[in-house]
């Protein structure tokens, strides 16, 4: 039985203050029919750990190496100090605008299971591909590479977010059935590279202009087994909304 996990990302929104008002309204509504959480800026990790009870705090990237020459990076040490347990990485704006590759969120992905934190790798194709009828070959590929060199007991442990990058703040959501569809090509292709165990238990998310008026037709899809979220994870009132509505 996979536990749904629904994951607001903040991107590069809300001060720390801004993250532990929105914290105190949204944590006590959190229930056990779902994993609930948020993913914060750096800053604002710490103070997000401590304030949620019920909420689980993700980190939006972090670096592969433990320390070194790398100004401006967050390495996983840092985030274990803090107590951190989810990271997301690979999102397709640090693929499309700090150049994170497949091979990196590799890195990424080896170095954080390591530690003990949970990987939400996050795939997707453009727009092009997706009109170029590409989509289920540019998924496969970037699961190839970014989840290579894993052990299944690993992989199961992890949440995979398929996110089309057409889908991502434009109002323009995947209908249920490509969703569904594309949610099933990621868990088959992670049972072709770890067997079936990985496959009956990884954690599969679609992402991409869910909102409180669509996120109960995405969880009724077999292959669907959560969200993650942005603009609709900002406002305290329609995450509420949300996890009131994923029973
Ligand atoms: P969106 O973003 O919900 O605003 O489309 C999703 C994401 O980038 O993870």
């Amino acid at each position: 039985m996979r536990k749904p996990i629904i994951v607001g990302n903040w991107k590069m929104n809300k001060t720390i203050a801004e993250a532990v008002e929105f914290i105190k309204a949204v944590d006590p509504v959190c229930h056990d029919g779902a994993t609930f959480g948020v993913g914060t800026s750096f800053l604002a990790l710490n103070e997000s750990i401590k304030n949620a009870k019920n909420l689980i705090i993700a980190a939006e990237n972090c670096h592969f190496k433990d320390s070194g020459a790398f100004t401006g990076e967050v390495s996983v040490p840092m985030l274990e100090e803090i107590g951190l347990k989810y990271c997301i990485i690979g999102h397709s704006e640090r693929r499309e605008m700090f150049g994170d590759t497949d091979e990196t969120v590799n890195l990424k992905a080896k170095r954080l299971i390591d530690a003990g934190i949970t990987p939400i790798l996050c795939i997707g194709e453009t727009e092009a591909q997706y009109d170029a009828g590409e989509t289920e070959k540019v998924i496969r590929e970037q699961l190839s590479g970014s989840l290579a060199d894993l052990c299944p007991k690993c992989v199961a442990n992890m949440v995979i977010a398929y996110e089309p990058i057409w889908a991502i703040g434009t109002g323009k959501s995947a209908t249920k059935e490509d969703a569904q569809k594309c949610c099933a090509i990621v868990r088959d292709q992670v049972r072709v590279m770890y067997g079936d165990e990985a496959a009956d238990n990884v954690r599969i998310q679609y992402g991409g202009s869910v909102k409180p008026e669509n996120i109960v037709e995405y969880m009724a899809c077999p292959d669907i087994d959560g969200a993650l979220i942005g603009g609709a994870s900002l406002k305290a009132d329609s995450f509420i909304d949300i996890i009131n509505k994923v029973k």
